[in-house]
Order: structure tokens, then C-alpha cells, then sequence
């Protein structure tokens, strides 16, 4: 695809691609050679670079730093059998990036700009997109604010930026959860739907403490009367309770996940019955204890899905049906790798070619 920004591209002397081993990739560890940035000044976008990937310079009193005026986004570039690239949905990343962008008090990032700067750098990156299987490049787009200055205020200067990273096999392990009670990711009326730095900071904590006690992550619960399910982790969470596949409905605490939306499309066609509506955590845990809760799972871009085994709450664990026995999850999620690799015909129009 050729770019229509006027943009700078300058290219890595020496790639570091050699240095990396495919069949074993450590998420987050590798950057790719180059990385995509522009600014925001005096009321407009410029700027627009392709640089060799390197640290930043950022003044000390940057909000970003402070206040953690910053957002992001995260997708994955796949390579099919043929050699092409392609990128799962990245239209809903940007609309997802730009309500993120209106909480934060940033500037909105124009379509012609995401998508030159997304082509251009991947295009120019193409061979650090894995074909072993199950592995992919994962994109971080962030804007975060560029001034100099310390006071609470909206901010004026903002850095866009893309970066990619290789990651490797998934191997989806069922994960422990437990259902917290206490701490609170998001309350009504806050932030819980952008992907904004200051949500993810806090949440690290009550997942350390759950850890410590042998689970794997958190299902987080209303901020209010922690009565109801709201997400797992940071994935969205799914149950199929008797014959029907049951997720929290979308609010202002919840994050509108990619996945979740494209589970829900293909559950939908298949017939299945859907309902997107308030879950009880009193609800879940008795369908768990009369077997009827047959499946839970998160859904989000880094594991597609992460099969849950366990719920813990209120001091008891309450195992779920093996894996193998799970009809749904397993189904929509080879689908989805389906879709994604290029195995069929992408007829929701999902993938975007590099
Ligand atoms: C990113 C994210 C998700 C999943 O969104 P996807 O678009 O499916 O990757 C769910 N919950 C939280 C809190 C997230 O940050």
C-alpha cells in the first residue's frame, strides 16, 4: 500500500532480526527494527516518522509520567501460508483508540494517519512477522502527552507512536481465577472502557495477591456491591450456562474487547443463544456447583481464548468440565484462528492486507 503522508522514513542500519529465535519468543522482550511516531503541536498533526526503534526523550514533567495521560491499543499481524500480511480488525482499534483519546482529553487520531503509519511500518517490517504456528506480531499503538508542564490541566503536546514485538506460541493454558470481592478495576462513571494507562497500574496488585495464592488472575466485580461480573483479567469473560453463552453487557466499567465483539458475531450466526446482560456472581457460582455452568472463558487479542478451570470465591474452588469437553470455546476458537490465518474465506471483511 503506498502512503499518502509525507513521511520520514529512516531505516536501520543493520536490522537485529538474525539476533531473534522464532521457535521461542518471550512476549514484550523483542521490538522490531523500526517504529512509527508523529506529533500533535499548536492544534495539528506533523511530524510523521519512521525511525529505527530506540528510547524516547520526554521531558520530566510530562503529565504522562504523572498523571498517566496516556492510552493504547493492541492487535496482531498474521502471516498466511502465501507470505502476506495481514491485521485482525484494526478499524475497531482505532474507533476503540479514539473514545479512549475523547476520556483522556487528547486529540483524536485521523484514520488516513493510523492506517499510513500501520502500512508504512509494517510493510517496511514485514519479516518480523512470524509464520511458525501460533505466533504473530503483536502492534501497540499509544499517544501520550508530550508537555512540559506539571499542572493538572488538558495537555497541549501529544506523541502518537506505534510499536511492534513478535510473539510466540500461545499455549493456552486453562487459568485459575478468582472472583475478588474487594479491590475494584472500575466504577460507573470512570475510565473502565478506555484503554488508558492509569486502569492498568493499579489492577497489578490484587492480581499479585491472587497469585500469591496460586490463582492465575482476577474476575473483577462491580465496583459497587462487587455482585456482578465484569471482566477477567484483562480479557473480557464468557460463560455458557445450560445452552446459552452469557457475557457481562457493555458499560462504562467494562472494555469493549475486539474479540469479544467477533465471539459474539460468530455465536450469533451459529444459532447460538446469546445473552449480553448483567451477570450475578451468585448466578455462575450455583451453576457451577449444579453443573450446569459448562464453560467460562476470557476473550481478548493476546490468548483469542483463555479456557478458565477454576473459580475460586469465598474460599471454595469450583472446578469447571475438561477442556475437551468444552463444545463452544474450542469451536469459536479455531474459527477465529481460521479466519486469521487465511485457512477460509474472511466473508465478515476482517482482515486487513499490508
Ligand atoms: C484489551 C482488553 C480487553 C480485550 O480487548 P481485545 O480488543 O479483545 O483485545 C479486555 N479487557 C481489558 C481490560 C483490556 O484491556
Amino acid at each position: 500500500m503506498i502512503a499518502t503522508l509525507n513521511m520520514d522514513i529512516t531505516k536501520v542500519a543493520q536490522s537485529k532480526i538474525d539476533k531473534v529465535d522464532f521457535q521461542n519468543i518471550q512476549f514484550g522482550m523483542t521490538y522490531s527494527d523500526h517504529l512509527f511516531a508523529a506529533d500533535y503541536e499548536d492544534g495539528e498533526w506533523r511530524n510523521f516518522k519512521i525511525d529505527p526503534y530506540d528510547d524516547i526523550k520526554i521531558s520530566p514533567a510530562s503529565p504522562a509520567l504523572h498523571y498517566g495521560i496516556s492510552i493504547f491499543e493492541g492487535l496482531k499481524a498474521y502471516k498466511h501460508e502465501d507470505g502476506n500480511v495481514y491485521v485482525f480488525r484494526p478499524d475497531k482499534n482505532l474507533e476503540r483508540f479514539n473514545k479512549s483519546a475523547e476520556r483522556m482529553c487528547m486529540p483524536l487520531l485521523p484514520e488516513n494517519i493510523y492506517f499510513d503509519g500501520l502500512n508504512t511500518l509494517l510493510d517496511l517490517d514485514r519479516e518480523w512477522v512470524p509464520n511458525v504456528p501460533g505466533t504473530s506480531l503483536y502492534i501497540r499503538p499509544f499517544m501520550y502527552s508530550n508537555d512540559d508542564y506539571i499542572g493538572i490541566r488538558p495537555s497541549r503536546n501529544f506523541k502518537f507512536m506505534i510499536i511492534t514485538c513478535p510473539v510466540g506460541a500461545y499455549y493456552a493454558k486453562p487459568v485459575k481465577v478468582k472472583i475478588e470481592e474487594h479491590f475494584v478495576r472500575a466504577v460507573e462513571g470512570g475510565s473502565g472502557f478506555c484503554k488508558t494507562g492509569c486502569n492498568y497500574g493499579p489492577a497489578i496488585y490484587p492480581a499479585k495477591l491472587a497469585q500469591e495464592k496460586g490463582y492465575d488472575q482476577l474476575i473483577w466485580t462491580d465496583g459497587k456491591a462487587h455482585k456482578y461480573i465484569e471482566e477477567s483479567g484483562t480479557m473480557n469473560v464468557m460463560f455458557v450456562i445450560g445452552n446459552k453463552l452469557i457475557t457481562p453487557a457493555l458499560g462504562d466499567t467494562i472494555l469493549p474487547g475486539i474479540t469479544r465483539d467477533s465471539v459474539l458475531i460468530l455465536a450469533r450466526e451459529w444459532g447460538y443463544d446469546v445473552e449480553e446482560r448483567k451477570v450475578e456472581v451468585a448466578e455462575v457460582i450455583s451453576a457451577a456447583k449444579d453443573g450446569t455452568l459448562k464453560e467460562a472463558f476470557g476473550a481478548g487479542t493476546a490468548a483469542t481464548i483463555a479456557h478458565i478451570e477454576l473459580i475460586g470465591f469465598n474460599g471454595d474452588d469450583h472446578k469447571l468440565p475438561n477442556v475437551e469437553e468444552r463444545e463452544f470455546s474450542n469451536k469459536v476458537l479455531k474459527a477465529m484462528d481460521d479466519i486469521k490465518l487465511g485457512r477460509v474465506q474472511d466473508k465478515h471483511n476482517w482482515l486487513h492486507k499490508i
